[in-house]
C-alpha cells in the first residue's frame, strides 16, 4: 500500500479497535470526535473532516455504519479513478467492509485489516474474487491503457474465457487467472500502443523523453513523435531537462500538459540530457522522431532516482481557521506539500496532513530565517508549504519571502517555482460576520511597533482619522506591547464621535469565535487582546437591529 491512512472514530466504544488496526499502521493518526474520545488528533464535523480526507488523497478507516460514511463522501464521490481507499470497519471488529477506492487497493487493505482480526474481509468485487487479484490496479509503474475495456476484459474472463499472458507482470505470477496457451484473450505488458479487440493492455512507465528545451508545441511533438513510433503516451514515465534551464516555465507546463513528472539533470560539458540518459540509465534502446529522444528501459523507471525535481514554494494563507474559508488552490497546495512552515498554531490548523508531511513548527520570530528554510527545501527539489493565517501578503510571511529571495544570489533560490496563495483576512473575516463594516473606502493598520516606528503608526493613525476611513487594527496589543492601543484610540478621537461604531472580532473562524458590537465611547483597550481584530468605523459606518439578536453594521457605499 503506497499511503499511510487516517482511522476515524466517533465515540470510545471504538477505540480499542482502532489501536489494534493502528498496532499494524504505526503511522496512521487517530481521529476522535472532539469531546467525545481522546485521540491522536481530534475533530469537531465528521462529514467535512472525511471530506477533506478523502479529497486530500488519504485512504480513510472509519469505524462506524457503512451509511454514514456513504452520506458523507457522496457530495464529493466525482472521479472515480482518483479516490482512495475507503474502508468501514464495525467499532467491535467483527465486519471490514471495503467502500470505496477499487482501483487504489481498498480490498488489499480491507483483507490486510480483516486478518488482524481472524474475520473475512466483504469483498465483493467478482473478478478479484475469482483470481486473486484486481487485473484493473496493476502496481506502482504500470498503468492499464483503458480503464473501461479493462472491465469488459474481466467480464470475459468471469464469463469462462481463458487468457494468455505476453510480457513481463511478475505481480501476476501468483495471480489465479485461467492461463491457456490457444487462450483467446491476451495480457499484454508492452510500451507499444493499440490494444486489439481481445486484448488488456498493461503499459510499464518506461519511456523517457530527454529534451534541451521546450516551447508552446512540446507536447504535441512528444505526442506525435510517440504515435509515430507506435508507442503509448501512458508508457511516459518522465521529462529529462537540463538543470540550467529548470526556471523556464515552458518546461513545466509541457509536463504539465502530458501529465507527467519534470526531471532535470546535471550534463557535463557538451553533453545533452540524451546523452546523460544513455550514459546514466540502463536502457532497452534509444528512439528518434520528430528530433525528439526517447529512451525505453526495460521495466518501469524509477523516476525519484532519476536528476532531480524543481522544488516549489507555497507561501499560503489558511483564512481565519475554518476550513471552509480556505481557498481551494490553498487546500491543493497542502494535500500536495512534504514540508509545512509555520507557527505550531497554524501548521496544526492546516491539516488534515498525513504523517510523511514533515512539520517544521518554529516560535521562531525571525521571519527572514523562516523564508531561508523554506527557500533552501524548495531548492533541493522538494514541495514546501509556509504558512500564514489570514492572508499571506497581509502583516505575514510573503512579503518576508520576497525580501528573502531578491537579497539572495543564489540560482537555486530563484529556480524554485514560487506561488502566493490568497486567504479570507482576518479584516475581511471580521467584516462579514458584523455585515459590511468595510463596505467603503478602508484601511489595515498593524499597531505593531516591532517593524516600523511608533512615529509612523501615529501619523498614519492621523491621517486615516482625518480622511475618514473606516480602520481595521492588526496586532493591536500585546504584553510587550501593552500601552499602544490606548495611545492609537486617543488619535483616534481626535477625529471621529463617541458614537462612531467599533466591532471586536476575536478568534473569527474559529473554536470559540467571539464578535462584540459597540462604540467608540465604550472601547477601552482591555477588551483587546492580540487575537482580536479591531474595525473602528467612519463617520457614515452605522448600525441596526438584526431579527434574532445582535445588530447589522455596515458602511453604505454613497457619502454624505
Ligand atoms: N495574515 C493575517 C494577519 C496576521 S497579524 C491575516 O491576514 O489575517 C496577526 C493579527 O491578525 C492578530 O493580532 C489579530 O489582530 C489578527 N487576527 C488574525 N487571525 C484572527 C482571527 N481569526 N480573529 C481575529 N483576529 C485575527
Amino acid at each position: 500500500m503506497q499511503q499511510t491512512p487516517a482511522i476515524v472514530i466517533l465515540g470510545a466504544a471504538s477505540l480499542a479497535t482502532a489501536r489494534r488496526i493502528q498496532q499494524h499502521y504505526p503511522q496512521a493518526p487517530i481521529y476522535g470526535l472532539h469531546g467525545r474520545v481522546e485521540a491522536d488528533q481530534s475533530y469537531s464535523d465528521f462529514g467535512a473532516t472525511l471530506r477533506a480526507l478523502y479529497q486530500s488523497g488519504m485512504p480513510i478507516i472509519a469505524l462506524c455504519a457503512a451509511g454514514i460514511i456513504i452520506r458523507s463522501l457522496a457530495p464529493v464521490l466525482a472521479d472515480k479513478e482518483q479516490e482512495p481507499p475507503v474502508l468501514a470497519v464495525a467499532e467491535d471488529a467483527s465486519a471490514v467492509v471495503p467502500l470505496l477506492g477499487g482501483l487504489a487497493g481498498v480490498n488489499h487493505l480491507a483483507r490486510e485489516i480483516a486478518a488482524l482480526f481472524g474475520i473475512n474481509a466483504a469483498i465483493t468485487t467478482a473478478g478479484e474474487l475469482r483470481f486473486g487479484t484486481c487485473l484493473l490496479n496493476p502496481p506502482e509503474g504500470y498503468v492499464l491503457a483503458d480503464v473501461d475495456e479493462g472491465k469488459r476484459f474481466v467480464a470475459d474472463l468471469l464469463g469462462g474465457e481463458a487468457v494468455s499472458l505476453q510480457g513481463d507482470a511478475p505481480w501476476l505470477a501468483a495471480a489465479r487467472l485461467p492461463l491457456a496457451e490457444d487462450a483467446g484473450r491476451h495480457i499484454r505488458v508492452t510500451c507499444a500502443s493499440g490494444a486489439a479487440h481481445d486484448e488488456l493492455l498493461i503499459h510499464p512507465r518506461a519511456l523517457v523523453v530527454a529534451v534541451e528545451a521546450a516551447d508552446a508545441e512540446l507536447p504535441a511533438r512528444v505526442r506525435s513523435a510517440l504515435h509515430e513510433l507506435g508507442l503509448a503516451e501512458a508508457a511516459l514515465a518522465c521529462l529529462l531537462a537540463p538543470l540550467a534551464r529548470m526556471s523556464e516555465g515552458a518546461l513545466g507546463e509541457a509536463a504539465r500538459a502530458l501529465g507527467v513528472p519534470l526531471r532535470f539533470v546535471e550534463c557535463g560539458a557538451g553533453e545533452t540530457p540524451a546523452d546523460w540518459l544513455c550514459r546514466s540509465l540502463a536502457l532497452e534502446e534509444v528512439l528518434e522522431a520528430d528530433g525528439l529522444h526517447i529512451g525505453r528501459a526495460a521495466q518501469p523507471v524509477a523516476v525519484e532516482q532519476l536528476g532531480r525535481a524543481r522544488g516549489r514554494l507555497s507561501v499560503i494563507g489558511l483564512g481565519p481557521g475554518a476550513a471552509e474559508l480556505m481557498v481551494p488552490a490553498v487546500r491543493r497546495a497542502l494535500d500536495e506539500a512534504e514540508d509545512i512552515l509555520g507557527y505550531a498554531t497554524y501548521v496544526n490548523m492546516a491539516g488534515p496532513l498525513r504523517p510523511e508531511q514533515v512539520r517544521h513548527c518554529s516560535d521562531n520570530r525571525e521571519e527572514l530565517q523562516r523564508a531561508a528554510h523554506a527557500f533552501e527545501l524548495a531548492a533541493s527539489g522538494r514541495r514546501a508549504v509556509l504558512v500564514s493565517s489570514g492572508d499571506p501578503g497581509v502583516f505575514a510571511m510573503a512579503a518576508a519571502v520576497l525580501e528573502a529571495l531578491e537579497g539572495s544570489d543564489d540560482p537555486l533560490w530563484h529556480a524554485v517555482e514560487l506561488e502566493i496563495l490568497p486567504g479570507v483576512s482576518a479584516a475581511l473575516a471580521t467584516a462579514a460576520q458584523a455585515g459590511a463594516p468595510l463596505g467603503h473606502d478602508f484601511c489595515l493598520i498593524s499597531l505593531s511597533d516591532n517593524l516600523k516606528p511608533w512615529d509612523v503608526i501615529e501619523q498614519r493613525l492621523d491621517h486615516a482619522g482625518a480622511a475618514d476611513l473606516v480602520m481595521a487594527f492588526y496586532n493591536p496589543i500585546s504584553r510587550s506591547r501593552p500601552w499602544q492601543l490606548g495611545r492609537a484610540l486617543e488619535i483616534v478621537r481626535n477625529h471621529r464621535t463617541p458614537q462612531t461604531c467599533v466591532l471586536l472580532g476575536r478568534d473569527i473562524g474559529r473554536p470559540g469565535a467571539k464578535l462584540t458590537s459597540l462604540t467608540l465611547g465604550e472601547l477601552t483597550p482591555e477588551m483587546v487582546d492580540m487575537r482580536t481584530l479591531v474595525i473602528i468605523g467612519s463617520s457614515t459606518t452605522r448600525s441596526f437591529p438584526r431579527a434574532g439578536g445582535g445588530e447589522w453594521v455596515y458602511t453604505p457605499r454613497w457619502y454624505r
